[in-house]
């Protein structure tokens, strides 16, 4: 028993220690009554892999608890993190820390179904001992249910959504805390308990310090988001923001970006279709899955959004998912995609939609495998934004794709990867094609070393068009290829 107040800190995907809701409530209420402020982190690897946790996002996970338990001790704020097992090990973390003289407890607020369960039991113990939970809905700038139609209803479709957050946004403004006061004081021991495993370092190419991560939102939004709108489709070239594995773990936070975003880009902001307004439609595209994920929990059931596509009947032939998990579809920018995933744990945005499109819509397996697959390689694997970018290209989703747009994956590679650099930078035995060649190579025969087709476009995309008639009937907005 410490003799002394402990407001305990419960980390999870908020691992930062600026614009901390909880690390700061936390290090005021502990100020008011000379207690202390413990951060906890629980690394929790059964139910990691029980959500398909990449390891390479389970290595970042883990070197940032140890580079933030460096950066918090410069407060003098001990992070002691803990090797649980699964989700159930919290409760005993929290009985002890009980014992030690917890008198409140802080944390940000989570939506899934195991995690909420997991708060939920926490929670229960807590009030058995009159300890408070104080938690903080900072996920998303415009929290799950504040962004809703005039009769009360979630919005199913991004447009009005985003005109609706933009609305609450210049209403509201973006709120973001102070770090947390640095505090006195001798070190408290902690409770002796299995100190958290180091990672495997499959992340190392990844910075993992507080300081490199928003330096570089901070120059993104400084210069790179002015070519956004150009710049983001093209996967040969840095256009994006590499942020989401930060986001994902919560390096930073969505409010640090859009307030850097008004700081460096304001007037760009009320130009509708700048690089800065395109950056700030992704990050609300983000928010718009969570508010979809809280209001729609079926989806955290694997279930599709638009129920009558949960009837279709996937042939989900195996071969074909292998070949496209290996990259080896004979389709160069599937294949320079799928090499990217496996390579580098990261995807491109423009090759994650032309990738599941092709898993669903020419190789007709489930899409529940490839967003499941996705979720095993991505170093910012996050369960509504993957989910909700697999049901949109498998128009199974809210605002989905309609079904009969089908992305061929030959124009789209001739258009985005137009000079053919990013399928040369994955496929070594197509170094030598020209542009011209290298989105089809197979004329007049697959070059050594690289794959044959496995499938034919225009009859793999008739057969997708059937099943999804068998379960919707015809549509009437036309039966075209996307280029
Ligand atoms: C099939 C599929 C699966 C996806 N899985 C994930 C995932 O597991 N985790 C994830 O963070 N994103 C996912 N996305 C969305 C998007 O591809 C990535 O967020 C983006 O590629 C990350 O790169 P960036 O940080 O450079 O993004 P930027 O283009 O710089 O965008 C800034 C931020 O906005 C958010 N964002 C951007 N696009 C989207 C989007 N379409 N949906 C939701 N949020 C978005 C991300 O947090 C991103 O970091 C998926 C998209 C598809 C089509």
């Amino acid at each position: 028993m410490i003799n002394m107040p402990l407001h305990v800190v419960w980390l999870r995907h908020d691992l930062r220690y600026h614009d901390n809701q909880a690390l700061y409530a936390a290090s005021l209420a502990a100020q008011a009554d000379n207690g202390r402020v413990v951060a906890v982190f629980i690394a929790t690897a059964q139910s990691w892999q029980q959500h398909d946790m990449a390891p390479i996002r389970q290595d970042l996970l883990r070197r940032r608890v140890v580079a933030l338990t460096t950066e918090l001790s410069t407060l003098n704020i001990p992070l002691w993190a803990v090797e649980g097992t699964d989700y159930q090990h919290c409760v005993t973390v929290f009985q002890q820390l009980l014992s030690m003289g917890m008198v409140a407890l802080y944390a940000q607020q989570e939506y899934e179904l195991r995690e909420a369960r997991r708060d939920s039991a926490v929670t229960q113990l807590l009030s058995q001992f009159n300890c408070p939970v104080h938690w903080f809905d900072r996920l998303c700038v415009m929290p799950p249910g504040s962004v809703l139609t005039q009769q009360g209803d979630i919005y199913k479709v991004f447009t009005p959504f985003k005109r609706n957050w933009l609305a609450a946004l210049a209403a509201k403004g973006v709120q973001c805390f102070p770090k947390p006061l640095a505090q006195q004081g001798e070190p408290i021991q902690p409770p002796d308990w299995p100190a958290m495993q180091p990672g495997d370092d499959s992340s190392i190419a990844w910075s993992v310090t507080e300081h490199d991560v928003l330096n570089k939102m901070r120059a993104f939004c400084q210069s790179k988001v002015h070519d956004y709108a150009n710049d983001r489709d093209l996967p040969a070239i840095e256009g994006t923001s590499s942020l989401s594995a930060y986001l994902a773990i919560g390096v930073i936070s969505a409010q640090q970006c859009v307030a850097r975003l008004q700081l460096e880009a304001n007037n760009a902001l009320a130009v509708e279709k700048s690089g800065a307004s395109v950056w700030l439609s992704e990050l609300i595209w983000r928010e718009f899955y969570k508010h979809i994920l809280v209001a729609f929990p079926k989806l955290i059931k694997h279930h599709a959004f638009q129920a009558d596509t949960d009837k279709i009947v996937w042939p989900n032939a195996p071969t074909l998912f292998e070949a496209w998990c290996k990259g080896e579809t004979g389709y160069p920018i599937v294949d320079a995609a799928m090499r990217q995933l496996n390579n580098t744990g990261w995807m491109h945005n423009r090759l994650r939609m032309i990738t599941a499109s092709f898993l669903v819509k020419d190789l007709h397996i489930d899409w529940r495998w490839g967003e499941r697959y996705f979720m095993s390689k991505l170093i910012d694997g996050d369960f509504a934004a993957n989910n909700g970018g697999w049901q949109w290209a498998a128009s199974t989703g809210t605002d989905a794709a309609p079904y009969f747009r089908i992305f061929n994956p030959v124009t789209q590679s001739e258009r985005f990867d137009a000079k053919g650099d990013f399928i040369r930078r994955y496929i070594p035995a197509l170094a030598t094609k020209t542009a011209k060649e290298i989105h089809w190579p197979h004329k007049p025969i697959t070059p050594r070393g690289y794959h044959a087709p496995v499938v034919d476009h225009n009859n793999a995309r008739k057969v997708t068009l059937a099943l999804f008639t068998a379960v919707k009937g015809k549509e009437t907005g036309g039966e075209h290829d996307v280029g």
